[in-house]
């Protein structure tokens, strides 16, 4: 793609496979290579000069290492062309992405409404740095609408986002949501990490940023820690970039370009990993022990209407709330599984499970369930391998006395 066409209507595939590359700059070679550095030269007094203004208007380019190279740059491009984004700024995580956007919106004395859902470390945000600001944070119910017009203050800076919810996978009415915003003059953030833009395109519904912790699918290799947020505007651009200056965040080459590698192949790797999920979660659901599958594309989930409405597709990440039973029960049908890891994090090409516990994380609704919880993780494993190795651990957990 040139560098100055949008093409904002290719399909998106497309874009993954032509966004930001530019092989003519780099010797015909496929793929921007990792530039590395910390000095950025200019030739002449002259280029300095007017190196210095393009960096104080905020043209793209480069500067200096902390800000980007060419191996940033045509990342953010090929991100900003498949989130139909003004443009995109790169962080050093997908958690440091989440609270800049934040940080960006707000100052002492304003107020920002979080979902009572939200991945746990944005609470820490809220009762750490935004305390201290004097920012007051209230929680809300992720599935409130409109009704989040109630909670609105004139001090509201922000309404932060995330669909579906971190472990428990509510769905949020998004359009009901930034409409009552933008009439109110109150932005929108939304951390979009499930569905990534090729499932859900959070700006085409009215959200100021889209979030993602692209550590999760884009690299979609479990090797690199990355964020990004997508502006929808050159005013919400500035703001987050300001931020992003002053908390000095600077992102790796190497990493930016593991995003790159991994962003040409997410759509193969989400298709594959949305349908061997829901055979995964379709499995959970017929288990005797299992109380309810937490899966926005399965029909009786409650969020299921919104997540048809809106998206386009599912990634391979649910949850499984079991009925209530003894940790040493459990534990064997962990310990059991062989091909899903015991881990944090997810997204890459292999399978995981997570123990969970939503209770305690809530303030704003009740989790109204006792047993334990997963969080279920397909990989790109053989699906028969993956099933049968479930209904093996669900059978050695089925012979315990
Ligand atoms: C993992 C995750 C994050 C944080 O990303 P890191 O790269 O681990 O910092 C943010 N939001 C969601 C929904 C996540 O799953």
């Amino acid at each position: 793609m040139k560098r100055d066409d949008p093409r904002k209507s290719l399909s998106r595939d497309t874009v993954l496979a032509h966004g930001g590359r530019h092989p003519d700059d780099y010797g015909g070679a496929v793929n921007t290579p990792v530039v590395r550095a910390s000095t950025i030269l200019s030739p002449t007094l002259a280029a300095w000069d007017a190196k210095t203004r393009d960096m104080m208007a905020g043209v793209p380019g480069t500067y200096y290492g902390r800000f980007g190279t060419p191996t940033h740059r045509d990342l953010e491009d090929a991100l900003t062309a498949l989130e139909g984004a003004h443009r995109t700024a790169l962080f050093p995580s997908g958690y440091a992405a989440c609270a800049a956007a934040i940080l960006s919106t707000t100052k002492a004395g304003g107020h920002v409404l979080l979902p009572d859902s939200v991945y746990f470390p944005v609470r820490k945000v809220a009762s750490g740095l935004l305390a201290k600001m004097n920012v007051s944070c209230t929680f809300y119910d992720p599935a409130i609408g409109a009704g989040i017009e109630a909670l609105l203050r004139p001090e509201t800076d922000c309404v932060y986002m995330e669909a579906p919810g971190s472990l428990t996978f509510e769905m949020q009415d998004v359009p009901a949501i930034t409409r009552v915003c933008r009439a109110r003059g109150v932005l929108t953030a939304l951390d979009n990490t499930w569905a990534t833009p090729l499932y859900f395109r959070p700006i085409e519904h009215g959200v100021d940023m889209s979030v993602q912790a692209a550590t999760k699918y884009v690299v979609g290799h479990s090797d690199a820690m990355l964020g990004y947020v997508a502006c929808a505007s050159s005013a919400v651009f500035d703001a987050l970039a300001r931020t992003s200056m002053d908390l000095g965040y600077s992102v790796s080459a190497d990493d930016a370009f593991l995003g790159a590698r991994g962003l040409r192949t997410m759509s193969v790797r989400l298709e594959r990993q949305g349908r061997t999920g829901l055979a995964l979660a379709e499995l959970f659901a017929q288990q005797p022990e299992v109380e309810k599958v937490l899966h926005p594309a399965r029909p009786d989930f409650p969020g299921h209407d919104l997540w048809k409405r809106d998206f386009s597709g599912t990634s391979g990440l649910f949850g499984v709330v079991f009925r209530p039973m003894s940790r040493a029960r459990f534990a064997v049908f962990v310990d059991t599984l062989e091909h899903f890891g015991i881990g944090a994090s997810w997204g890459g090409y292999e399978s995981l499970v997570m123990p969970m516990n939503p209770k305690p994380l809530r303030t704003a609704t009740a989790w109204p369930h006792e047993g334990p919880c997963l969080r279920v993780h397909a990989g790109l494993e053989d699906e028969g391998d993956l099933v049968a190795d479930l209904e093996h651990a669900f059978a050695v957990m089925r012979a315990l006395p």
